[in-house]
């Protein structure tokens, strides 16, 4: 929604930078390409970038918005960013509420809204420990977390979300509260997979995993080998113990610095693997994998956890990206081949990644705390990504349809809110059962009566 800000409004906003520690941009001042996402496909044009310097910061932007009739969105990287074009929406940005403490003894780790995951994981390797992190340790902890978080360890340890144990959080009515599952409690329930329905997260508290090491990354093979691989994969996946969690992605990468040349502009297939056992347990569990056909780089082994990221591999400049997504019940012949005839050797599929990824396990066990997030008993993740490169961009986001489409006769119909970046109210529906979508809904109403974090991937009733 695009509006016309009333004059009166203007000295109004310029009067709130005098209120902040931190400071607020209109376009064109200097901090406002703060709102320039990861995704620099996503269009970010809001009327103000406020970069908070602390909670009082993003309390004072919410009341004022709350005065002013303005409405409030909250980015960190811009990896899940959903379009934002209001001239009547003021943009905070966490980037500077990056504090990481993490405090051996207890496991606990504190962690600013703003921090990254990778500085997480470097803060807590040098005691043994370990936070459950994503495939990509470069997206923020909030927005993460908010959204769920399925990782390259999520069949071991279950939902990221699952770990924390307290928020601050700035709810639409502008009050700044520690929420844990017995103050708040309806707050704690939603913030876990309502990604930023409820508030705007200033701070996370979460159990860390005393994992210091595991066995991680990806068997490469040739694009010829897509259909051996992926029929084997199927059936040996689903078999695999609870300490072993894989994915498989049919990937054209482009030749770029950090893209090792033997995978570089060609269709390669990616299984990929990461377990907490021992190095000759996974060998063992590996090897049928390895035998299905020769891998053009084999780059499973013993690495810190801290070099989690190296599983998937995902990439980390910024890039005009679009996704599609969808959650299968299962992976039968037929619905392999269904995603073969789309995106594999024999056709130019216009995609970077097919993937599917693997759930079950303690995921699919239920949690302490119930909250927001739904689909734990998903037996699959599909993600199509494109990259909308000049030549392709007209034809990535029909042919990820295409694909999503193909594999329907195996979905759940769900989705993940953290594959969902969109404001469209009918896939977010897609993201929760009804009773959760509704209750979120009530929430939001609840705590933010006038709508100012009506903006973005919420969920309004
Ligand atoms: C390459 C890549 C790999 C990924 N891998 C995984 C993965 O393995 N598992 C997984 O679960 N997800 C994954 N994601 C999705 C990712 O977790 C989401 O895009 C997440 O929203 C990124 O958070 P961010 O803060 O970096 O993004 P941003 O774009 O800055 O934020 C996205 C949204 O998160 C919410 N949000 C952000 N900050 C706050 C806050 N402080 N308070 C409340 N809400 C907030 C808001 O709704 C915001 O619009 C991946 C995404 C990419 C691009």
């Amino acid at each position: 929604m695009s509006t016309t800000l009333p004059t009166a409004h203007d000295d109004a906003l310029l009067a709130l930078r005098h209120r902040l520690d931190g400071t607020l941009a209109l376009a064109g001042e200097p901090g406002y390409e703060l709102a320039t996402p990861w995704n620099v496909a996503v269009p970010m044009t809001p009327r103000a970038v406020v970069a908070a310097a602390g909670p009082d910061d993003v309390v004072e932007t919410v009341r004022a918005a709350n005065e002013l009739g303005l409405r409030v969105a909250v980015q960190r990287t811009g990896h899940g960013a959903v379009a934002t074009d209001g001239d009547d929406v003021v943009l905070v940005h966490t980037g500077r509420l990056d504090g990481v403490h993490v405090d051996p003894a207890t496991r606990i780790a504190r962690i600013g809204a703003g921090a990254v995951w990778q500085q997480v994981l470097d803060a807590a390797a040098p005691h043994g420990l370990a936070p459950l992190v994503g495939s990509a340790p470069h997206v923020g902890v909030a927005g993460f977390l908010t959204g769920g978080g399925i990782g390259p360890l999520v069949r071991t340890f279950g939902l990221s979300s699952d770990t924390v144990r307290a928020f601050d959080v700035v709810t639409g009515d502008g009050r700044l509260l520690h929420v844990t599952p017995d103050e708040h409690a309806e707050l704690f329930w939603g913030l876990r997979g309502g990604k930023g329905t409820l508030g705007i997260v200033c701070a996370v508290e979460l159990d860390l995993l005393p994992v210091a090491e595991i066995v991680g990354g990806a068997l490469y093979f040739d694009g010829a080998d897509a259909a051996a691989v992926l029929h084997a994969w199927r059936t040996w996946a689903p078999a695999l113990p609870e300490h072993a969690n894989t994915s498989v992605a049919l990937l054209q990468l482009p030749p770029l610095p950090g893209v090792p040349p033997v995978l570089a502009g060609r269709l390669t297939v990616a299984v990929r693997f990461a377990s907490v056992e021992d190095a000759g347990t996974c060998e063992a569990l590996l090897a049928p994998m390895r035998a299905v056909a020769t891998p053009i780089l084999d780059a499973v082994g013993p690495i810190p956890h801290a070099a989690i990221g190296a599983v998937h591999a995902d990439p980390v400049d910024p890039l005009p990206g679009h996704e599609d997504s969808s959650l299968l019940r299962e992976l039968p012949a037929e619905a392999v081949d269904a995603l073969l005839a789309l995106a594999g050797p024999a056709v130019r599929s216009p995609q970077a990644v097919v993937e599917l990824r693997l759930l079950g396990g303690a995921l699919a066990r239920p949690a302490a705390h119930t909250s927001a997030f739904c689909h734990r008993g998903a037996a699959f993740t599909l993600s199509v990504i494109g990259v909308l490169a000049p030549e392709i961009a007209a034809i990535v986001p029909g042919h990820a349809a295409e694909v999503v489409a193909a594999l329907d006769p195996w979905s759940t119909g769900g989705r993940l809110p953290n594959f969902t970046a969109t404001a469209d109210p009918a896939l977010l529906a897609r993201c929760y059962d009804e009773s959760t979508l509704a209750w979120l809904g009530t929430l939001a109403e609840r705590h933010d009566p006038a709508g100012v974090l009506k903006v973005g991937q919420v969920v309004r009733g």
